[in-house]
């Protein structure tokens, strides 16, 4: 991994695909500036990874089933409290609030398992092709991720893994 980069801050050799000095945490930054032709091919392979991102959390078939789950709870729950309740407005105030807690609930899930999934699809797709991209290209992740920083939406889920070694 002799590259003849090294941190800044604590002097040890690093690689060149990492943001940031994985000992002391100091971004590495390159002493070059990016050219404007640069800046580009690097904003083109960003797009591409917050798309590969996008398609993965979007894949997660999680989210049809937990709410599938959460309209049948909530007509068995119904029926349940009619049985043993004889108000019927303590029988609705029950059902909604029951169907509140669900919806909280496997909202959770459901955040939880997009979550795992954007991870996963990030370490075992998108990092290795961000590595051999800035190995092509004699790239350095600290410059790709400051493309990526100016460039993604607040929103964005690549911005969940720039900046960490
Ligand atoms: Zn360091």
């Amino acid at each position: 991994m002799n590259n003849g980069i090294r941190c800044s801050n604590c002097g040890a050799e690093v690689f060149s695909t990492s943001a940031v000095c994985r000992y002391c945490n100091t971004p590495i930054k390159p002493e070059k500036l990016l050219a404007e032709g640069d800046r580009e091919k690097i904003s083109d392979v960003v797009s591409a990874m917050e798309e590969t991102l996008q398609v993965e959390s979007g894949n997660s078939w999680i989210t049809g089933v937990a709410f599938l789950f959460l309209g049948v709870l909530a007509v068995v729950s119904f029926f349940l409290y009619s049985m043993l309740l004889s108000s019927v407005t303590t029988v609705w105030v029950l059902t909604i609030f029951s169907g509140l807690l669900l919806f909280i609930t496997f909202g959770a899930v459901v955040e939880y398992t997009e979550r795992k999934a954007v991870g996963k699809a990030y370490r075992e797709d998108v990092k290795v092709r961000i590595d051999e991209y800035l190995k092509t290209m004699n790239f350095h992740r600290y410059e790709f991720d400051s493309v990526a920083d100016d460039l993604l939406p607040k929103k964005a889920l690549l911005r969940r893994f720039l900046f960490t070694p």
